[in-house]
């Protein structure tokens, strides 16, 4: 039964992704001839048509790598491949008094380094094919290498404690594990976020206190405006990898810092810099930081009781491909729920980026309540240029996907809250 059910859910997930990717290329394609008319003046007409190709060679991609994962699903559930790897395990471990927790955890692990695998040829083409048609990639392959070993280090030692920790309590502390392990989550993830700056990021990038003077003290006036305290106005390297301009925040308490890629640095003007860093700390003011951050744990407590009853679920294992009596049930269930349970939530995605995208028009209105929208306004067009974001996403596909508004019902909110004059400016 349920196997009928998750077939069915598997089928919409890949026809509506198909459809959203359909739509988007054909709307993009039949808006490519001719500049938006309030973009006419500020973007060129090859700026808008280098961002039509873009945005549907991504979509292109995508799609692709969406069908292999479709496939690897269905191989590794209802086609036995998560029961091979099992059977695998049990014969590499026979005649060795190897622990069920051990097994588990050698299960988990093959399984990501599996998915990994086949998901590394799409990283391969979209960085260093795709990136690079259009000028983003400015990494080399060394570099690629050198983060790939660095990432999966990073993985090992950090998250293969983790799922062994999970797992303990999944095989032995009772019917609650579900909630203990959510405290181990939550715990984890303070963690990450206090040790990420001082410990990780650092083996990826060079981070640089911000030395242009000017720029600083319009930086502090603007932190002294909104009552804001940082550790640091720091410059990060992001130009080794790409050419996609960016600026972040990490971090809390008195403890955050704010970080500038160089990319962006080099493109916008000290009050442009000004306006998106607003933007930024609009974010903070409205407690969007922290709202994400409650949702996330939230969510994270819902997954993991849903996924304590269906441990308990026969059907679960037999209906998915595999023996309900397997010994490493809880390693299984793992493996199930994770790769499983996005099929589900997919329909749901509408939701997460509506309330996203909200957050970002609240972020715009507090940016032009402190420094005038018209400075943010030439900021985004500049990064809209750069990034080659489509200025004519197709309505329902951005409904779906993306994390912030189309840009021409953003600049028009934000055209509502700047003078006439800088209108087109
Ligand atoms: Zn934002």
């Amino acid at each position: 039964m349920f196997t009928k059910f998750f077939l069915l859910a598997l089928f919409l997930s890949v026809l509506v992704k198909f459809w959203l990717a359909r739509r988007q290329i054909r709307y993009v394609q039949a808006h490519r001839a001719s500049v938006p008319a309030r973009f006419a003046e500020v973007m060129p007409l090859a700026a808008h048509q280098k961002a039509a190709d873009y945005t549907i060679a991504r979509v292109q991609l995508s799609s692709l790598e969406g069908t292999f994962e479709a496939v690897f699903l269905v191989v590794l559930t209802l086609l036995g491949g998560l029961q091979w790897i099992d059977d695998a395990l049990a014969r590499l471990f026979s005649g060795i008094a190897v622990p069920v927790l051990l097994r588990e955890i050698s299960l988990v692990v093959v399984v990501i380094v599996a998915s990994a695998l086949l998901d590394l040829p799409f990283s391969l083409y979209r960085q260093f094919r795709l990136e690079a048609r259009f000028g983003f990639n400015k990494m080399t392959a060394a570099l690629f290498v050198a983060d790939l070993v660095k990432a999966s280090l990073i993985a090992a030692l950090v998250g293969v404690p983790l799922i062994g920790i999970v797992l303990a309590l999944m095989n032995g502390a009772g019917e609650l594990w579900w909630l203990y392990a959510w405290i181990v989550w939550v715990g984890f993830q303070v963690l990450v976020m206090l040790l990420y700056p001082v410990l990780i990021a650092p083996l990826f990038n060079k981070f640089e206190p911000l030395e242009d003077q000017t720029l600083r003290s319009r930086i502090d006036a603007l932190l002294g405006r909104c009552g804001f305290a940082a550790k640091g106005v720091f410059v990060m390297d992001g130009s080794k990898r790409s050419a996609h301009g960016n600026a972040y925040f990490w971090g809390f308490g008195a403890a955050k810092r704010i970080v500038f890629f160089d990319t962006l640095l080099a493109r916008l003007s000290g009050p442009e810099i000004e306006a998106v860093l607003a933007h930024e700390l609009g974010h903070f003011k409205r407690h969007h930081v922290l709202k994400r951050l409650v949702w996330s744990f939230l969510t994270s407590l819902i997954g993991l009781a849903l996924l304590g009853w269906l441990t308990l679920q026969p059907w679960f294992y037999e209906d998915l491909g595999v023996s309900p009596g397997i010994a490493t049930r809880n390693g299984v269930a793992l493996v199930l729920f994770f790769y499983v349970l996005p099929v589900f939530t997919f329909l749901l995605s509408p939701i997460v980026s509506l309330a996203s995208r909200r957050h970002e028009y609240e972020a715009d209105a507090f940016a032009a309540a402190q420094t005038g929208a018209g400075d943010l306004i030439k900021a985004l067009v500049k990064l809209y240029e750069d990034n080659a974001s489509t200025l004519t996403p197709d309505p329902l596909h951005s409904a779906f996907y993306d994390s912030h508004p189309p840009a021409t019902l953003r600049i028009a909110h934000l055209d509502l809250r700047a003078p006439a004059e800088l209108r087109t400016s």
